[in-house]
């Protein structure tokens, strides 16, 4: 039977294959021994930088021989359980979150000069979009020592995410959004129960807000690039990526690897998520290279692509952009972000805010996925990779589309006409049309 909170309470989760957090800024290794047994850590005790959780490979791959793939009702992210840092009977969100489409998307294929491309549906999850594989996870580890409050601060999917999968669970969220949040991603919020507070100021003024108040109530901190176990959450992208793609492509073996995926980037923790995916597929040998992986932003805010681009260091940016999702002023997981880029021998590209919602509609129109403009980024990405030829004709590539379009209306509304309005008789069909 799974852990109540209560049973859970003052042990820590059983992390047989975590043997420490790796320091993304100092790359000091902390071991699990110097970490409290009760309450979490966030930072590196040593200079605040971000923490990467560091599994014991041989420890995953002996795992692994036990069986990869749970068969069964086991159709979403715990499919992967030796590459989670949670326990096998943890409590968990009843919901499917993961096993998202890849679809093939033939027809913008060939409008590109593609041989492969894949779109990665993740507005399919339970709340639309990627988050919820963080949300999961994190929920899962919280609930394992016992916390019963979880906060964040979110421009609107984290914490959608968040108490869409709490709710089942009987937690309760206490969420802090921009004012300025699409009116779907806070209604989605209420719906679901959360106590939610609309700060009067951006993200980045949410967040901060959130880091206080979770120190002074003892509640458990989701916050995107902060908590170290949203990335664990967002690494499954990448292994549904290869398997999905294995399958698609007729490999003979389980995973295969796309030469490239493009990827949003606010934060930079999807990017890193996805990265580390990879990275634990590569260290256990399930797969044999890595992916170029493409980091998706707009102009207003490029924080990583510049940091990218110049010394690696991220600095703020406006933080003002269309695609609200990817709308940060210092990209809170920045520097894991970079890092992610380099060791794939990838990069980062920056669009407009008018490619942005061209591309919501292209994707829309050519693929039948409609993604909110966070996630439509990646095909205005990957135009313009192409034509700085990033991106060659017999290249296999993914785009990761992280939300869903109704999340965001008002913007998907910027990008196309108006319904003509006309007397409900056949000759006012017949005149429009000669029109
Ligand atoms: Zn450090």
């Amino acid at each position: 039977m799974p852990h109540g909170p209560r049973e859970a309470a003052g042990g820590l989760l059983q992390l047989s294959a975590i043997v420490g957090f790796r320091c993304v800024r100092c790359d000091t290794l902390h071991t699990t021994k110097e970490f409290p047994k009760e309450g979490e850590i966030y930072n590196c005790p040593s200079c605040s930088g971000n923490l990467q959780v560091v599994y014991d490979y041989d420890a995953v791959k002996h795992s692994l021989k036990k069986g990869l793939m749970k068969g069964g009702p086991e159709i979403g992210i715990w499919r992967y359980m030796p590459f989670l840092p949670v326990e096998e009977n943890c409590r968990r969100s009843v919901l499917q979150v993961g096993c998202t489409p890849l679809y093939r998307a033939d027809e913008l294929a060939a409008r590109l000069g593609l041989r492969s491309l894949y779109v990665k549906d993740d507005g399919k999850n339970p709340s639309c979009s990627s988050k919820d594989r963080a949300s999961a996870v994190v929920l899962a580890r919280a609930a394992g020592i016992g916390s019963d409050t979880i906060c964040c601060a979110s421009t609107g999917n984290a914490a959608s995410s968040l108490a869409c999968l709490a709710a089942p669970l009987g937690l309760r969220t206490v969420i802090f959004v921009p004012k300025k949040a699409p009116q779907a991603k806070l209604v989605q919020l209420l719906v679901y129960g959360a106590t939610v507070f609309a700060v009067e100021g951006d993200y980045d003024d949410a967040f901060d807000l959130v880091v206080e108040v979770s120190k002074e109530f003892g509640w458990y901190n989701r916050n995107t690039g902060y908590n170290p176990f949203t990335r664990e959450g967002k690494k499954t992208a990448a292994f549904e990526i290869c398997e999905q793609l294995a399958v698609q492509e007729g490999e003979k073996t389980p995973f295969a690897v796309p030469d490239a995926v493009f990827v949003p980037a606010g934060d930079g923790n999807l990017i890193s998520g996805v990265f580390k995916g990879f990275c634990d597929l590569f260290e256990t040998g399930l797969i044999s290279r890595l992916p170029r992986l493409m980091g998706c932003q707009a102009q207003g805010s490029d924080s990583i692509t510049k940091a990218f681009r110049t010394d690696d260091v991220v600095r703020p940016s406006a933080g003002r952009t269309v695609a609200d999702s990817i709308a940060v002023r210092l990209p809170r997981d920045g520097d894991a972000a970079v890092a992610a880029l380099s060791g794939s021998g990838g990069d980062s590209i920056a669009v407009s805010d008018d490619a942005i919602l061209k591309a919501v509609v292209g994707l829309a129109r050519c693929t039948g996925v409609f993604a909110e403009p966070a996630g439509a980024v990646t095909l205005a990405c990957l135009k313009e990779a192409i034509k700085r030829g990033e991106v060659g004709k017999t290249d296999s590539v993914v785009l990761l589309a992280s939300g869903n379009g109704l999340k965001d209306v008002d913007a998907a509304k910027k990008a196309v006409g108006k319904p003509a309005i006309i007397e409900p008789t056949l000759d006012a069909v017949k005149r429009h049309l000669r029109r």
